[in-house]
């Protein structure tokens, strides 16, 4: 079943991205196995997968040292508090979700040297949800130029998650204010040396892949359309997901 799924979420890619006049390549398919066992990760590679996203450092470090597959590729995309940071760098190749310079500080302090540097991506609020993690478009230069000055982190790019809507006109508006800014960041950076393999757009998921593409997003993060629907309410504590 995960074997035809990811058939059909690249399909989907392969169709965006003709209807966008964008070369496929320049898109991948990161595949969210967050609430999902090792099990469906090995049956995601026999498909051909290789790249991953785990939001919970646990759960995430737990498969990772589980599977010890060296040719599977890592990636944290949900939030990180510091006293986390450790642990992800030691076991993860990618974290999507910095949006603090004291977060990346430590991770580039914690990487081990023998991994090479740490991919990191900034968050950002781009639609200035309440609750959400993210740096606010305005503050993200100052974040970017600092995190790219750290010695042991890559920094690639932009990641956002924005605020679900059933309006497919405002889903787009938002996507392609996000692209502006990762343009926008990418020319100052470029001016000043800075991130020279700043490469990478984190933004789509199952709902919403079609217009991150045509917005040019060139990773979508992408669960449900491959596992299945998850066990559990997720991005919510346990308590309010016990009770909602
Ligand atoms: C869970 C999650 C995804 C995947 O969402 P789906 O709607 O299941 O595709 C992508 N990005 C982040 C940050 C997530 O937490």
């Amino acid at each position: 079943m995960i074997d035809d799924n990811l058939q059909s979420v690249r399909a989907r890619i392969a169709a965006a991205c003709q209807a966008a006049s964008r070369d496929p390549s320049g898109v991948r398919l990161l595949a969210v196995s967050k609430t999902f066992g090792a099990d469906a990760v090995i049956e995601a590679r026999a498909a051909g997968q290789r790249a991953f996203g785990e939001n919970y450092v646990q759960e995430g470090v737990q498969k990772v040292t589980e599977l010890a597959d060296p040719t599977l590729e890592w990636h944290l995309i949900g939030p990180l508090q510091s006293n986390k940071t450790r642990i992800v760098a030691e076991h993860f190749d990618w974290v999507h979700a910095v949006d603090r310079l004291k977060i990346a500080q430590r991770l580039s302090e914690q990487r081990p040297l023998e991994r090479g540097p740490l991919q990191v991506c900034l968050q950002v609020n781009m639609d200035a949800g309440a609750n959400k993690a993210g740096v606010p478009p305005d503050e993200a230069l100052a974040l970017a130029q600092a995190v790219a000055r750290l010695p042991h982190l890559a920094l690639r790019g932009l990641m956002s998650i924005p605020e679900p809507t059933t309006d497919p006109s405002l889903e787009l508006q938002i996507h392609q204010r996000t692209r502006a800014l990762f343009d926008t960041l990418g020319q100052s950076l470029k001016a000043q040396g800075l991130a020279p393999s700043w490469d990478t757009l984190s933004m789509g998921m199952t709902a919403d892949l079609e217009s991150a593409i045509l917005a040019g997003s060139t990773l979508v993060r992408v669960g449900t359309a491959i596992f299945g629907r998850r066990p559990r309410a997720v991005g919510v504590s346990a308590s309010a997901a016990s009770t909602a």
